[in-house]
């Protein structure tokens, strides 16, 4: 069974389409990221598939259930962070928990453990007896999270989960994200700007531009796809007159050549066959070669070629339904 499956699924305000005909697969204990500019129909997605906005057209399946149908189930069965996760400031982090999870209908045994253990997780238990409205801005995130997890959801929508933690707490994030995933087989649904993260920590990543997915796969194989676009660095220990005579003999591509800092930054056809010829060749007319390097592209290198040849969406602020 999949976690999620979207067929053509598409929301306009007016005449705004947020989502353009969204065809997803997420597989079960997957952690998919989706990936897109501000404006690009991220949380429009998300809010459809966890029922808080209608389709337009099109639908889909939430652990296996039509979100036209079964929105209850669906709802009591998944997690979600939502881009402004709001707690109870007066209460404190134990009775925020405890209030959610009894709307969840945690059976009243569980809920006492479960606090302890899910608050270790996240490293908060010196926090537990303090009002939520006191902790810093990253804390409740935390907090947020692990409410987002507290009743054991199969699948977890996480909006930037880490947007406004620190690089500790990211990590811890990060960490019990693939834990969960790993050992209990659940699936995660993150939208995220943080392409360093989604790198990461995802087995997919999905990249959406003006509601339309534009480019779908692991992030090896969307490095992969561009594998053409890999930049080899030579650097010498002297810098000889006729570098660049030597690199047009070879029928290589020069993308920049430095003289002062002594390199050359060029794209090798076939990087594997190719490279220990340049480097014979290089070695046998005397070069000082002190450096390779292969700079393949980044997935942040192919998400901004891939948005920025689309052009970047433009913010609606018609408020239509909310
Ligand atoms: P961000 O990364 O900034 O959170 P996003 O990818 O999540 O962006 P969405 O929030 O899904 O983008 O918005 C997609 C488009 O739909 C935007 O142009 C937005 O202004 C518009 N939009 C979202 N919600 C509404 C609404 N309730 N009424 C009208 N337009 C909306």
């Amino acid at each position: 069974m999949l976690a999620v499956e979207t067929n053509n699924l598409t929301k306009m305000f007016h005449k705004l389409k947020a989502v353009d005909e969204l065809n997803l697969e997420i597989k079960e204990a997957e952690i998919y990221s989706l990936l897109g500019p501000n404006g690009a129909g991220k949380t429009t997605s998300v809010r459809m598939l966890t029922g808080l906005l209608r389709p337009t057209m099109g639908g889909a399946r939430v652990l296996g259930l039509d979100i036209s149908e079964n929105l209850q189930e669906i709802r009591s069965r998944v997690g979600h962070l939502t881009e402004t996760p709001a707690l109870y400031e007066r209460l404190t982090v134990r009775q925020n928990l405890d209030f959610f999870a009894k709307l969840y209908k945690v059976p009243e045994t569980e809920i006492k453990p479960r606090i302890e253990e899910i608050v270790d997780l996240f490293e908060l238990p010196e926090k537990l007896d303090d009002p939520a409205g006191t902790l810093s801005k990253g804390m409740k995130q935390k907090v947020a999270i692990a409410r987002a997890m507290f009743h054991k959801p199969e699948l977890i929508f996480l909006d930037e989960p880490t947007a406004s933690l620190s690089p500790e707490s990211a990590k811890v994030v990060r960490e019990q994200i693939i834990k969960l995933a790993k050992k209990e087989k659940r699936t995660f649904f993150i939208c995220t700007h943080n392409l360093f993260e989604a790198e990461r920590l995802s087995s997919r990543v999905g990249i959406i531009n003006h509601g339309r997915l534009v480019a779908q796969g692991s992030p090896a194989e969307l490095r992969e796809m561009r594998k053409d676009e890999t930049i080899t660095i030579f650097r010498f220990s002297t810098w000889e007159s006729n570098t660049k005579e030597f690199f047009d003999d070879m029928k290589i591509e020069i993308v920049e050549q430095n003289q002062d800092k002594k390199y050359v930054s060029t794209i090798i056809k076939d990087i594997e066959k190719q490279t220990p010829n340049i480097i014979n060749s290089l070695a046998k007319s005397n070069f000082q070669l002190v450096e390779v390097k292969h700079e393949f592209p980044t997935l942040e290198r192919i998400y901004l070629e891939l948005v920025e040849m689309e052009g970047v969406p433009r913010e609606e602020n018609n408020m239509e339904e909310i």
